[in-house]
């Protein structure tokens, strides 16, 4: 493949797909996004823990070897033009099948542009892009965008977001038994009401779409209401569905529960729920069990070896990850309740900061760090790269090189327990020593 501007490392191979399985070299080529704000910070303490723990667990006979590409402020300083995701950040991660990115600027207010150094929007100057933003200086101001977050999952068809969610011993949380929760979300990343087709209130296309429906299906929507449409498809729910149950034979987990708001929206959750059943029923007959057949089969009792599909109305998932969290291990669920409920389970282990997550595809996986770009932070060397370092296990646990990744999930913990952290958890916790960016990832190495 040709890029305009990138060159690919001379050592390394490609990661391939062979009837449809995955097939991965002893020293794969993977692409790397850096990320704005605080991203280079935790990126740099990501690489170097990684590298470690590969070279540690396969004594120099399987090596990452990186390659840079760019989106967001890197992306505009390489590449100019407002260019922030450039077709070759694209084609690197489709020629590549697997990369990891750290956090990117998305502006979400009303303002016409924003500075990508320092996350600040604003208005254009007498209806032209400001020459430097008011408030850091920068020149690199561009104009207000969708998310790239978005970008990258749509354009890439990357449609399940994968979250687990698990306690790490020492991290301070809300509640009173928090390793009790140990999850994986599968979330639907590319419909529902996130499809993005919206139409602003009083709008040409708003009024339009109203009097449509109330002249053809005799539906009544108030005249000054804005419009969101909530389109959910027996493909996009099944290829989601597909990859939970998948995961969960792969990783002799005990459930998959479905997670939707079917008794208020029969066609849309109500539907994902049934071609849930429906899918698990036709594909995956001999490995799986419905909750209503562990009922009238088999007493309640669940038979040896078989998976548990069950579902829950979203609301009532919600009660259920606090009071009875070990009755649940993998979820899948629409874009919607997904974004919801991977928040509310972080919270509970006390990891808003610390959640990992990847973004998957047929073929292509892109790991990456869950937070923002926290800019006022940029350049501090100070903030937790936990959640960047988590995304690179996930990574190498894809990859398949599981001592790797339990030796960097142990020594994480270890340093965590041993109270040597990052400014975050060490002001909510009782005689910690409080770490650079830097420092943290070398107790990981040193603790490995
Ligand atoms: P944020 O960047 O996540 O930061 C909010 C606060 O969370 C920070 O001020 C900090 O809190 C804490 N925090 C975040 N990451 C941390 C880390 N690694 N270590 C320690 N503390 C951390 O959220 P935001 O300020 O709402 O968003 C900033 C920009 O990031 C926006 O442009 C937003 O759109 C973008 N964003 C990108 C992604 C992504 O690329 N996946 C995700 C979310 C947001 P304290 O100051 O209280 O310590």
């Amino acid at each position: 493949m040709e890029y305009q501007l990138l060159k690919k490392p001379e050592l390394g191979k490609k990661i391939e797909f062979k009837n449809d399985k995955i097939s991965i070299p002893d020293n794969p080529i993977i692409p790397f996004i850096e990320g704005d704000g605080i991203g280079p910070d935790i990126w740099k303490a990501t690489k170097s823990v990684i590298d470690s723990a590969v070279k540690k667990a396969y004594s120099g006979e399987k090596s990452i070897e990186w390659f840079k590409i760019h989106a967001g402020l890197s992306a505009l300083k390489k590449y100019g033009n407002d260019d922030i995701l450039p077709e070759d950040t694209l084609k690197a991660i489709k020629e590549f099948k697997v990369a990891i990115k750290g956090p990117l600027t998305t502006p979400v207010g009303k303002f016409d542009y924003v500075c990508l150094e320092c996350s600040k929007e604003q208005d254009g100057i007498n209806g032209k892009r400001p020459e430097k933003c008011i408030k850091c200086g920068s020149k690199f101001i561009t104009p207000r965008f969708r998310s790239l977050n978005v970008g990258l999952r749509q354009k890439l068809d990357l449609y399940a977001c994968v979250r687990p969610v698990r306690w790490y011993q020492g991290v301070p949380t809300p509640v009173k038994a928090p390793e009790k929760l140990d999850v994986i979300i599968f979330r639907e990343n590319t419909e529902d009401v996130y499809a993005g087709i919206e139409f602003q209130k009083d709008s040409e296309d708003a009024i339009k779409l109203i009097e449509f429906l109330k002249n053809n299906l005799k539906k009544d929507i108030r005249r000054d209401s804005g419009i969101g449409i909530k389109p959910i498809s027996v493909t996009c729910t099944k290829r989601l569905i597909r990859k939970a149950i998948d995961y969960a034979i792969q990783k002799n987990k005990p459930s998959v529960t479905l997670v939707h708001k079917g008794n208020i929206m029969k066609f849309t959750e109500g539907a994902f729920r049934d071609w849930g059943y429906e899918l698990a029923i036709s594909e995956y007959r001999e490995e799986i069990i419905t909750e209503q057949e562990l009922w009238d089969e088999h007493n309640g009792k669940m038979p040896q070896g078989k998976i548990l599909i069950k579902d829950r109305i979203a609301d009532q998932t919600f009660q259920q990850v606090l009071l009875r969290p070990e009755e649940y291990s993998v979820f899948a669920t629409p874009n919607l309740n997904g974004d919801y409920l991977s928040d509310a389970c972080a919270a509970q282990v006390g990891g808003l900061g610390l959640a990992p997550g990847a973004n998957i595809g047929d073929e292509m996986a892109l790991f990456e760090a869950t937070h923002g770009t926290a800019p006022k932070y940029t350049g501090m060397d100070m903030v937790n790269p936990s959640s960047l370092i988590l995304s690179g296990v996930m990574m190498l646990q894809h990859l398949g090189w599981n001592e790797a990744a339990d030796l960097i999930e142990l020594a994480l913990e270890k340093t965590i327990s041993n109270k040597t952290v990052t400014y975050d958890l060490e002001r909510q916790m009782k005689g910690a020593t409080k770490l650079k960016t830097s420092e943290f990832g070398e107790k990981i190495i040193e603790n490995m």
